[in-house]
């Protein structure tokens, strides 16, 4: 049995009041025990969700790292920071950091290098444009952003990494990949972890679906077979939708 996650991607959002009121509003609902929680506030805000969230199941990730240890990359935060502050999770290759920031496949091969070298966990975002869906490109474009970032690692380095499918077209935009697609490329995923390593292995990673998950299509969305989860952007900024997601499967 894999395990069912949902990880808030909080962006840039939440002031450190407005962070405490929403981890306010998360502690107060119970969590179950079966389902794995994150939140990944700010960097500015990890160290007061860290220090908020003790004692708590929420997992408390980073949106980004530098793949480098240190030195001149003004503006940047490397895994040793991060893990400086007892945050052993990170998100990497969302749709905004490839698109607004220049993320490549490359760069995000170095970054996951780094990531599992610093003894980090991974969420990996990868997802097709909606041009690329409508070209009907999006299983070869998913194929390759997976093999290029992530299929040159070592069968044990996968216990640290959870996928995250997360369409572009359907990131912030209220629209959703209906069940059937979500479950047909998570599929289709699975599929090629097998073809590059084994289907012992394939079975165990965890797929997440993200892209307008929200408290009425969640359970839609989680009941594909492959769908493991989901990582959530709008509807993490409110603590109710959340955990109605968190208990949505
Ligand atoms: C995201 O940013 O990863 C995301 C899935 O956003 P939203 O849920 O708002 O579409």
């Amino acid at each position: 049995m894999r395990n069912q996650i949902v990880a808030g991607n909080w962006k840039m959002n939440n002031t450190t009041a407005e962070t405490e009121l929403l981890l306010n509003n998360l502690l107060e609902h119970q969590i179950r025990e079966d389902v794995k929680v994150y939140v990944t506030p700010a960097f500015t805000q990890l160290s007061q969700s860290v220090a908020k969230l003790e004692g708590s199941p929420i997992q408390v990730a980073a949106q980004n790292m530098n793949a480098a240890s240190s030195g001149a990359h003004t503006g940047e935060i490397s895994s040793s920071m991060l893990k400086g502050v007892e945050v052993n999770t990170v998100i990497l290759g969302h749709s905004e950091r490839r698109s607004l920031y220049g993320e490549t496949n490359e760069s995000l091969k170095e970054k996951v290098d780094s990531a599992l070298k610093a003894g980090m966990e991974i969420i990996f975002c990868f997802g097709e444009e909606l041009n690329e869906r409508k070209e009907n490109k999006h299983f070869d474009l998913v194929k390759e952003q997976l093999s290029s970032a992530l299929f040159h690692l070592p069968n044990e380095a996968w216990s640290q990494i959870i996928l995250a499918y997360e369409p572009v077209w359907a990131i912030g935009t209220g629209e959703t990949a209906s069940p059937e697609q979500a479950q047909e490329m998570h599929a289709f995923i699975r599929e090629q972890i097998q073809a590059h390593y084994t289907a012992a292995l394939a079975e165990k990673v965890v797929i997440l679906y993200g892209g307008s998950v929200k408290p009425n299509n969640a359970q839609e969305i989680f009941s594909g077979e492959d769908v493991d989860g989901g990582l959530i952007g709008g509807a993490s900024l409110n603590a109710d939708d959340f955990m109605a997601i968190v208990n949505a499967f």
